[in-house]
């Protein structure tokens, strides 16, 4: 029988484990945590009863992919739930914008930029089934609909500096920087619109669910998927090499692109090892889980029913600290994104008292603490935010790291998305999941299609080792 070790049970570990298993492959599972599923975990953080993300919170582009249909994760448990608002963006006196499932609806709230809105993202919520396969997926791939790629590849490839030129509001203009940020890049740069393009449709196509109970209901169902087609799951044993164990036919890593040079040791060859050696991490995070009583107060009041809310002010605002943390400036008012999920899912409250979210943008590794300046943005929006706070957790760039080697120096999208990452990472190629060595395979969101608890990294990883050994996916519907 071919054997496998997966080292890391992150949601990529994991669905790469899943894929594997389910064409017949014994698969192994190692964790360095003692609880597996690496940014798809939850726990009452703040005060007892209150159920928090750790990490992932909103997955627009987990529901319905080659991999969800592969593992059955309903059929394991796992239930979504949606906000009546997918974001928002608050400006202030009051003002600011909300994005609501219906594209129509959310362009007839943009006033003189309802057209400008219907024009961005009409066009691809209609196709966002026909984009999604080939987005999740390597990109160097033929287009299976060259026309649906071709209308998301004309705004993906302009910077959101210039893309944002077709809206004239400031509340139009905010909301879609709010989206664009999630790319933690320059608003400059070219192809910068890529990652808020897909999220911005992704919220009218699909929405941005919460698992309801926390996302480690993701890593729980994932698990069940695995055991269930006879994979099994070590945790507590960090991985120095893959030499630690007997031999496998095929290896697969869930961790960062220098991680696995260290991992795999001199077998790598030596063009592998320079290529991923020029891996680069992008900026960082830092987190304040807060225990709120009441919510929190938002002047603009569609942000009280948002499952996200989008904190940092005007467009040009948003440039100007983005392009700051991406230079390894701290801002004085960073973004922050703050989350939500209990207005979804009521049960991770007590009561009247709700876990809020929130991280910061922060330069690589920044060692000092955001909570104020967190704090203060959300007061900007929200007086009286700072009186409601009963508890409050701070994971700071260092703590993030330590709790997941995969989060260096608290970038926690595993990599920076510049242009070139965002086409090939981790380095060019035909095969971006092979690593050189017979067997050997990266499987990590530093692979195509990058960050995100929706596992594609290690689907696509697992099609490629099975391909690699002359067999086929379990499914063979494609990534
Ligand atoms: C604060 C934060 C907020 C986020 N928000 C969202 C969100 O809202 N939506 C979304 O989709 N994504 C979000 N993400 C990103 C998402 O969590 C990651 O993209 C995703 O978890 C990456 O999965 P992965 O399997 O590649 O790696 P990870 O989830 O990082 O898992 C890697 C695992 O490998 C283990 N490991 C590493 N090295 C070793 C070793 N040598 N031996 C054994 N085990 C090892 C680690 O302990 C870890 O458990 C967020 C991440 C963070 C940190």
């Amino acid at each position: 029988m071919t054997s496998a070790l997966v080292v890391g049970s992150g949601p990529n570990g994991l669905a790469a484990a899943i894929t594997l298993a389910a064409s017949g492959v014994d698969v192994t599972v190692v964790e360095a945590g003692r609880r597996i599923g690496g940014g798809t975990r939850s726990s009452e953080l703040t005060l007892p009863g209150l159920m928090h993300d750790e990490c992932s919170a909103f997955h627009p582009l987990s529901i319905d992919t080659a991999f969800s249909r592969l593992a059955g994760l309903e059929r394991h448990g796992l239930r979504w739930a949606w906000a009546d608002v997918q974001y928002s963006h608050p400006l202030d006196g009051g003002a600011g914008a909300a994005a609501l499932r219906s594209v129509g609806e959310t362009a007839a709230g943009l006033g003189p930029d309802d057209r400008a809105w219907k024009q961005v993202f009409g066009p691809l919520v209609g196709r966002f089934g026909e984009i999604t396969p080939h987005l999740l997926g390597p990109l160097m791939r033929v287009p299976r609909h060259p026309v649906g790629l071709c209308q998301f590849g004309l705004r993906a490839a302009a910077p959101v500096s210039v893309l944002v030129k077709r809206f004239s509001s400031e509340a139009a203009r905010g909301l879609y920087a709010g989206v664009a940020a999630h790319a933690f890049w320059s608003f400059r740069s070219v192809l910068s619109s890529a990652i808020g393009t897909v999220l911005g449709t992704a919220a009218h196509a699909s929405g941005w669910p919460v698992a309801v109970g926390g996302s480690a209901a993701i890593t729980t169902a994932m698990a069940n998927a695995l055991t269930e087609r006879g994979g099994t799951i070590e945790t507590g044993r960090r991985v120095g090499s893959v030499d630690e164990f007997g031999s496998f036919d095929l290896v697969m890593l869930d961790v960062s692109p220098r991680a696995a040079i260290e991992l795999v040791g001199d077998a790598m060859p030596a063009r592998f090892r320079r290529s991923l050696s020029g891996y680069r991490h992008g900026p960082a995070a830092f987190k304040v889980d807060f225990a709120v009583e009441g919510g929190v107060p938002w002047s603009h009041l569609p942000s009280r029913r948002a499952g996200t809310v989008h904190v940092g002010g005007t467009f040009r605002e948003i440039a100007t600290s983005e392009s700051m943390v991406v230079r390894g400036q701290m801002p004085d008012r960073p973004f922050v994104l703050v989350g939500q999920q209990y207005l979804a899912d009521p049960g991770r409250s007590v009561g009247d008292v709700h876990p809020v979210y929130s991280y910061a943008h922060v330069p690589s590794g920044f060692t000092g603490d955001v909570t104020e300046a967190i704090e203060r943005q959300i007061e900007r929006f929200a007086p009286g935010f700072r009186d409601r706070i009963l508890a409050r957790h701070v994971q700071s760039t260092a703590a993030l790291s330590a709790r997941n080697a995969n989060v260096v120096r608290g970038d926690i999208v595993t990599g920076a998305n510049s242009p070139r990452q965002l086409v090939f990472r981790p380095r060019g190629g035909v095969d971006p999941y092979w690593i050189g060595v017979q067997g050997h395979f990266l499987c990590s969101a530093a692979t195509p299609p990058g960050a995100g608890a929706h596992g594609m990294c290690g689907y696509n990883a697992a099609r490629s080792a099975l391909r690699s050994i002359g067999r086929h996916c379990a499914d063979d519907s494609g990534g």
